[in-house]
């Protein structure tokens, strides 16, 4: 297989062009499409014909095919599924907010975690995506919808700290100032805390956000919705959130997501206040996204107020996660779940009546 040409940096298309004895400056206009999501050798419209055949001949342009595209009816929020080059699907959701556009991608095609209550995990792992694959998911999804992405998170599909070098490499691509050039501080990683990644992280002295997935305030609780937990208990976990925090001095977002019956009665509040007291952090509740065949549903609203509340008293920042898209199963993996039993048939469901590209029917 070629290179995919989204992995390349401003440095591997300097020798590139170097290689093929063209002017220096090309690598500069040649790496500047990486950040505007083209899909298509003809779209280069500052390269002659035979600056393309030779970029043709040495690279692949068209790594994540969309196979669907699914509208919110609620919130325009807007799921795509790509299949990479190998059959793989992995989904990249658009999230319209107030404050930018956001751009949610996946780190992997399936994730090796086995959460209890994600939907990622049921369809199986297929491979880490490499740091193109996962640019392209951002930059694609800009140019198809036509708007500018203003932030991206890695809260999709996979563990990014699973894939942690090609995620590095990644951050380094989109914060490129010739390519997306994302701001760190408008990048964020979730991870359901892997910690020696996370103490890694913390020595990169990157200004990008951390959310770790908590769900719950004790280790008895948290083994039963996340594996990772009996590895690593939540004393050794908090220790490396205090290193973080104190080492970069930003913040954490912990993710707090709320099972009925299991993790969100006022005694689990209160033991959080007491994990949490004196970090430096914000914590994100999340109602839980049922789904067919998933084992745990949502906490009532009440439940999730009086969670609320207890948090608040004991002055620990808490916000309630918007839900967004759930028309149509824009959560983690959802989507992908359904159609991994399909992949190899192009016949994926096209709600918003476009339809797939005629050639590929
Ligand atoms: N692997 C990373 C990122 C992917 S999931 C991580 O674990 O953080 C993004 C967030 O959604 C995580 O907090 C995850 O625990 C949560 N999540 C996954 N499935 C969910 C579900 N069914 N209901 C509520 N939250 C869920």
């Amino acid at each position: 297989m070629k290179p995919y040409f989204y992995d390349l940096g401003p440095d591997a298309w300097a020798q590139w062009v170097r290689a093929q004895g063209l002017p220096a400056y090309r690598a500069g206009q040649i790496h500047r499409w990486t950040g505007r999501g083209v899909s298509d050798w003809t779209q280069l419209s500052d390269q002659p014909a035979a600056v393309r055949a030779l970029l043709a001949a040495d690279f692949d342009i068209d790594g994540l095919t969309a196979v669907g595209r699914f509208v919110s009816e609620q919130d325009q929020t807007v799921k795509t599924v790509f299949r990479l080059r190998d059959g793989n699907l992995i989904e990249t959701v658009l999230m319209r907010y107030r404050h930018g556009d956001t751009v949610c991608i996946s780190s992997q095609a399936g994730c090796r975690m086995g959460c209890a209550f994600c939907a990622s995990t049921g369809a199986g792992f297929g491979r880490s995506l490499t740091a193109g694959e996962m640019l392209a998911q951002a930059a694609l999804t800009g140019a198809a919808e036509g708007v500018r992405v203003s932030r991206i998170v890695v809260m999709g599909i996979g563990e990014p700290f699973d894939n942690y070098d090609n995620l590095i490499r990644f951050l380094h691509l989109a914060n490129d100032p010739d390519g997306m050039g994302i701001g760190m501080r408008h990048l964020t990683v979730s991870t359901c805390g892997c910690v020696p990644e996370m103490l890694k992280f913390t020595n990169e002295e990157l200004q990008v956000n951390l959310s770790v997935s908590l769900h719950a305030p004790d280790d008895e609780t948290r083994i039963r919705l996340m594996p990772i937990a009996r590895k690593y208990l939540i004393d050794e976990l908090m220790a490396a959130c205090r290193t973080y925090t104190e080492k970069t001095g930003r913040r954490i977002t912990f993710e707090y997501s709320l099972f009925s019956g299991i993790n969100d009665s006022p005694g689990h509040a209160k033991r959080l206040c007491g994990l949490l007291k004196g970090l430096l952090c914000h914590v994100n509740l999340i109602p839980a996204n049922e789904f067919d065949g998933g084992l745990f549903t949502k906490s009532s609203r009440a439940t999730v107020r009086l969670f609320q509340d207890i948090l608040e008293s004991c002055r620990i920042p808490v916000t309630v996660r918007r839900e967004l898209g759930t028309d149509i199963m824009a959560a983690c993996g959802q989507l992908r779940r359904g159609l991994e039993s399909e992949r190899d048939n192009a016949d994926v469901r096209w709600r918003d009546g476009q339809g797939p590209d005629p050639d590929q029917q």
